[in-house]
Formats: structure tokens, C-alpha cells, sequence
């Protein structure tokens, strides 16, 4: 089922999603209509709360790049790299609005796939851009968030999001 995407001021962006403590069949629903909503909507990423779902899961699409699908319960970033490195970065609840933001290079994020099973990551690159955009959505942590403070200023005040 394609869900709905929340989009810019929509307060549910700016919530705390709450940890999964058991894999129920609705956490398994919810990973397969944000799989397709991803699809529909060609995006990389996409956390719950960006459908509406305060739960703190994370698809991730990179099969264009060789790297899969992946759905991620629970995720949380236990090491990044000091080196950073700034691309450009969209997200599913901004159309139309790239920005380049600064990021670890590298991370290991600790989480469980849909079976449950704990698993450490580690990623690099857009992966690990990926996951870090995505982890920071299930702490209501926005990517214009990242920009640096008077870049933020003036985007906030152009795009009225203050
Ligand atoms: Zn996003």
C-alpha cells in the first residue's frame, strides 16, 4: 500500500519515534508500504515518521547502486568517522530542494533487520549518508538541520520554515 508522505511543516517530521520492541505483523506492513512508497516515490530513504508512523524504522533503497534494499528497525549510529565529506541531499518530504550537507564519512550503525536479528553496519559514502539522513528523521532532526548556522538562517527564513 502506498502511504502518504508528510511533508515540510508537518509537526509528525519533528517527533521522536519510539523504539520497536517487538516485530509485530503491523511492523512488518509498515516496512513493506514504505518499500513501496519509496518505490513509487524513487526516493533513496525513507524513515516512518515521514509516513506518519512514530516507530523508529528506516527502509532504505540503493538497489540502482548495487547495494540493495534494506530495512532497518531500531537503528542507532554507535561510531562515525571524523573524516566528513559534503554532497547534495534531497528528501522525500522536500521535493524539489537539494542541499549540501556535511556528513561522516564513514559509520557502523548497530540494529536489527525484520527478523529481529541484531546486526552491526558498517557504511561509507552515500550508504552512509543514507542511513545518517534516516536516523536523524527518527529524532525529528531535519537535513537543513546540518547546514551550518547562517546558511540555515537564510534557508529557513527563504523557504518559511521558521
Ligand atoms: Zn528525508
Amino acid at each position: 500500500m502506498i502511504l502518504d508522505i508528510r511533508k515540510i511543516k508537518n509537526p509528525v517530521l519533528r517527533k521522536k519515534c519510539l523504539e520497536v520492541k517487538e516485530i509485530t505483523p503491523e511492523i512488518r506492513k509498515l516496512v513493506q508500504d514504505m518499500k513501496e512508497t519509496m518505490e513509487k516515490n524513487k526516493g533513496v530513504g525513507l524513515a516512518a515518521n515521514q509516513v506518519g508512523a512514530l516507530k523508529r524504522v528506516i527502509t532504505i533503497d540503493l538497489r540502482f547502486a548495487n547495494q540493495g534494499f534494506l530495512a532497518l528497525i531500531n537503528p542507532k549510529v554507535i561510531k562515525k568517522s571524523r573524516e566528513k565529506e559534503i554532497e547534495e541531499e534531497g528528501c522525500l518530504s522536500f521535493p524539489d530542494i537539494f542541499l549540501k550537507i556535511k556528513r561522516a564519512k564513514e559509520v557502523i550503525v548497530r540494529t536489527k533487520n525484520v527478523e529481529g536479528k541484531e546486526m552491526d553496519l558498517k557504511a561509507e559514502g552515500l550508504l552512509a549518508r543514507v542511513l545518517q539522513h534516516e536516523i536523524d528523521h527518527l529524532d525529528g532532526i531535519l537535513f537543513f538541520d546540518r547546514l551550518p548556522l547562517w546558511q540555515r538562517i537564510k534557508f529557513k527564513f527563504k523557504n518559511k520554515l521558521y
